[in-house]
């Protein structure tokens, strides 16, 4: 259940409709937008509790809402979430371009690529310190020397920084030097994992698990959000389907059906979507086309001797330059700016 206050309520009337809402057991989540503050009524759906805060004053509306994601779902929150990190805007008009190896290898390497995806115009620098790998014998990631050298690489080179968290018991140290936690696909229903996740006041990068659907998707999303995090941004990876051409199948129509659904952040990764070089630059631009906020993507200096598979996927930084003046020219016929010089030159805040 949502409700719905007046524009003009007052703090102390806003105050009196959560007391309400908390006198019956719920939970209030209030989200005020530019136009009306809608309050989140997170509990077992009590009709007497309904009719109370329909007379109320200050009280414009009240609906039911039948989602089993409340904060996640567009109802409660009818504008975009934008997601403020050190001056970067996540959601807002600027499209946001992430990009990294798959995993962290040496400072020397993390430096270099952090480097060039500045050059490029890039935003964020992903990498991966801890790696969810199929089997147990391939390369599990540096770990948290990873994580000091991809921070200094970020800092240096005014990136953000986003990197894989895999387990509760990490979450602080990961959110202590890098400025996103990612979700990978694996880890999307680690309810542990995402209750942790709603506790720290870092944006958490939520990849949709590769046989998720929507609904399953934004509930994961609503363990973080309901647990007091309200930045998350959803990542669309490919889902697993029939076809083995591809990794993955990059669910395109996911960008707007979420769009639809919910107002937070919705970016793509077209290497995990697609795990062949040739098609990340088709699959980012169409990703944009259909309304991403942002893209994901893998980017390496020698990816034949990348210390994961994923060199196979990764582009080269020569192609990721090129791909982002390409996006700098399609940005603006989807709503978005992206300014490659801009980005190169800018500051972190
Ligand atoms: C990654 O980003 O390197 C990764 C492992 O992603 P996913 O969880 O989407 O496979
Ligand atoms: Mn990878």
């Amino acid at each position: 259940m949502i409700a719905i206050t007046s524009n003009s309520v007052s703090e102390e009337r806003l105050q009196d409709i959560i007391r309400q809402v908390e006198k019956h057991g719920a939970t209030a989540h209030v989200s005020r937008g530019t136009d009306r503050t809608v309050i989140g009524i997170i509990g077992k759906f009590d009709p007497v509790l309904e009719e109370k805060l329909r007379a109320m004053k200050g009280v414009e509306n009240v609906i039911r809402i039948s989602k089993s994601y409340k904060l996640a779902s567009r109802d409660f929150h009818p504008d975009n979430t934008v997601i403020r990190i050190k001056g970067v805007e996540i959601g807002g008009e600027e499209l946001i371009v992430m990009g990294g190896p798959c995993a962290v290898e040496t400072p020397q390497q993390i430096d270099e690529i952090a480097r060039l995806v500045k050059a490029a115009g890039g935003q964020v620098l992903r990498g991966g310190a801890f790696k969810p790998r199929t089997g147990p014998y391939s390369f599990q990631g540096i770990g948290v020397e990873g994580l000091e050298w991809m921070a200094e690489a970020g800092s240096k080179h005014g990136l953000l920084t986003v990197t894989e968290v895999m387990t509760p018991e990490y979450v602080d140290i990961c959110a202590k030097y890098a400025d996103i936690l990612q979700v990978g696909t694996r880890n999307m229903q680690n309810f542990d994992l995402l209750r942790k996740l709603g506790t720290i006041d870092k944006p958490v990068l939520l990849k949709r698990g590769f046989s998720a659907t929507y609904e399953e998707w934004l509930n994961a999303a609503e363990y973080i959000l309901a647990g007091g995090n309200p930045n998350v941004i959803l990542c669309e990876r490919g889902i697993r389907t029939f076809e083995p051409y591809t990794r993955n199948t990059l669910d395109l129509a996911a960008i707007p059906v979420i769009r639809q659904l919910s107002h937070l952040p919705i970016i793509a990764d077209p290497s995990h979507g697609t795990g062949r070089r040739e098609l990340v630059a088709p699959m980012a631009k169409a990703a944009v086309a259909a309304g991403a906020d942002g893209l994901i993507i893998e980017m390496h200096t020698d990816p034949d001797n990348s210390m994961t598979g994923d060199g196979v996927q990764s582009l080269f930084p020569d192609q990721f330059a090129e791909l982002l003046r390409d996006l700098e020219k399609l940005a603006p016929l989807v709503g978005k700016r992206f300014d490659v010089q801009k980005q190169a030159a800018a500051a972190l805040g």
